[in-house]
């Protein structure tokens, strides 16, 4: 008797170097890949319309590439634990094979839909696998047996651990006989989305683009990235949507980075390792989603200020380099770390603002938006989590960050329209220039470009004793 299996697909929308669906055809005569638009996500805490627009047309590219190989991706929407045993049994399936995650709700999604597939009659078998990581992140542990807190350590014991076989996408996906019903993969407007979206995304979807994209990065600036990387207006693969899709497989890249070798893949392999450590972190320490990492700073007392709040989400706070971040996350629904070290550093360091606030603006609207590095990066950028560092490490003046990482002003020009006639020596400090420069300039400060809300300085000193004072009572 022929069997069925069904590949899940989650944040995995890829038929490269996919585990579950490799499985599931060496093992299974008919697949049918699935995918379920959960509404708790949709509309959850960290709903975004850039992101779900992005989602959607990968989807429908990837409806296509199956086809193509005569399979089908039936869609679904509703809660997974109740559509997948129902597609189970609709199709006479065996099994639902998945890629797991590391999120607090995705691993009680995973919980639920593992109950009701066994509970369903006859029991359908749960085959979760690899797939979403270069490693296996729940495996790296201390040598005291605890899970990492600190990269560096991390980064040796991951380098050692197994790696998986890459595999090639499958030639064909062989459906089973008779109807089925394939669902539709709505669009933005359905979902209420339209007035929700990027103007111009940093890059287009699917599994065909994070392909090319990757080939022209590995052909191309790959080798200068360890000295190019914090360069704000280039410098990175901006591959982290692909990622955060499953557009590529992390593993893949992985691979096919070290296959080039040199400083530049090793640099790029160690930061594909930080993706996988804050996975790690979330994996075993869930509360992180919610609470600061570093028990004692829970007591930090941050500021109430929804004016500065404001100005920062709308790139208007007089630091050129921070508003051209702001901006250009508002416009392409990306930023460049380097940006993001610096507006984090800005909102919780000279605004005292809870990160929080910067965490949740960020999900809604990255392409890459992942709950694992995002909340890890903020908090590490916030001085309250995993890998920590005295907070004065950490406030990062964004004059000089601008002076460094956008030296001749290209990236600020470009999300900043205003400053272009601004001289590079003055494009960091704008606040600097005299009447006549101004003139010169085309933009006069405090009315075509805002003059800069805080003092850096003031902010700096303020800061550290916000830190300093939090009650040491409570030390973790
Ligand atoms: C406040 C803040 C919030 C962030 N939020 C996210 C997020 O929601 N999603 C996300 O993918 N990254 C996040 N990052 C990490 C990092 O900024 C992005 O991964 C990176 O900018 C993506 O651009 P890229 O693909 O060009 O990176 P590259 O420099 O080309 O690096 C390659 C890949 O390595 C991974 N990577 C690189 N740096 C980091 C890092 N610090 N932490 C985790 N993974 C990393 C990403 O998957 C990235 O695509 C955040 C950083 C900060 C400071």
């Amino acid at each position: 008797m022929p069997s069925t299996a069904i590949v899940w697909l989650r944040r995995d929308l890829r038929l490269h170097d996919h585990p579950p669906l490799h499985a599931a055809l060496a093992a299974h005569d008919h697949v049918v890949v699935a995918f379920v638009l959960d509404p708790a996500i949709l509309t959850g805490r960290f709903a975004s319309g850039p992101r779900t627009a992005f989602m959607l047309d990968a989807l429908r590219e990837l409806r296509d590439a199956v086809r193509e190989r005569g399979g089908v991706l039936a869609i679904r929407h509703g809660r997974p634990e109740e559509e997948l045993p129902r597609l189970a049994a609709e199709l006479g399936a065996e099994a639902v094979y998945w890629a797991s995650d590391a999120t607090p709700y995705a691993m009680a999604r995973d919980r639920g839909v593992r109950e009701a597939l066994a509970a369903a009659d006859p029991p359908v078998g749960a085959v979760p696998g690899p797939g979403n990581f270069v490693a296996d992140v729940g495996v790296p542990r201390t040598r005291g047996g605890r899970p990492f807190a600190v990269f560096t350590p991390f980064f040796r014991v991951w380098g050692t651990l197994d790696r998986r076989a890459v595999h090639r996408a499958p030639q064909a996906i062989p459906r089973p006989p008779g109807g089925i019903t394939a669902g539709t993969i709505p669009s933005p407007a359905d979902l209420g989305l339209a007035d929700d979206l990027v103007g111009e995304r940093a890059v287009e979807p699917g599994e065909t683009a994070a392909r090319a994209a990757l080939q022209r990065w590995l052909d191309g600036p790959l080798p200068d990235y360890a000295d190019q990387h914090d360069h704000v207006a280039a410098g990175s693969s901006a591959l982290s949507p692909y990622l955060r899709f499953g557009c590529l497989s992390p593993r893949e890249l992985e691979e096919r980075a070290a296959r080039r070798g040199g400083a530049g893949a090793e640099a790029f392999v160690r930061q594909l390792a930080w993706r996988d450590f804050y996975a790690h972190v979330l994996l075993h320490h869930p509360g992180d989603a919610r609470h600061e990492h570093q028990e004692r700073m829970r007591q930090l007392a941050w500021e109430d200020d929804a004016e500065g709040l404001r100005a920062w989400r709308e790139g208007r706070t007089g630091f050129p380099l921070v508003d051209a971040g702001m901006r250009q996350l508002r416009a392409s629904g990306w930023m460049h770390n380097r940006a993001r070290l610096v507006v984090g550093s800005f909102l919780t360091k000279d605004l005292g603002i809870d990160w929080r606030e910067g965490e949740a603006w960020f999900m809604r609207w990255l392409l890459d938006g992942d709950v694992a590095s995002n909340n890890g990066n903020w908090q590490w950028i916030a001085s309250v989590g995993v890998d920590p560092a005295p907070a004065f490490r950490r406030i990062l003046n964004p004059t000089l960050q601008q002076q460094r990482h956008d030296p001749d002003g290209e990236y600020v020009r470009r999300w900043v329209p205003e400053l272009r006639g601004v001289p590079d020596e003055l494009l960091a400090e704008p606040w600097r220039m005299s009447d006549a420069q101004e003139d010169a300039a085309g933009c006069r400060v405090g009315r075509d470009y805002p003059a800069p809300i805080v003092d850096h300085k003031e902010e700096r000193q303020r800061a550290l004793a916000r830190y300093r004072d939090v009650p040491a009572a409570a030390s973790s």
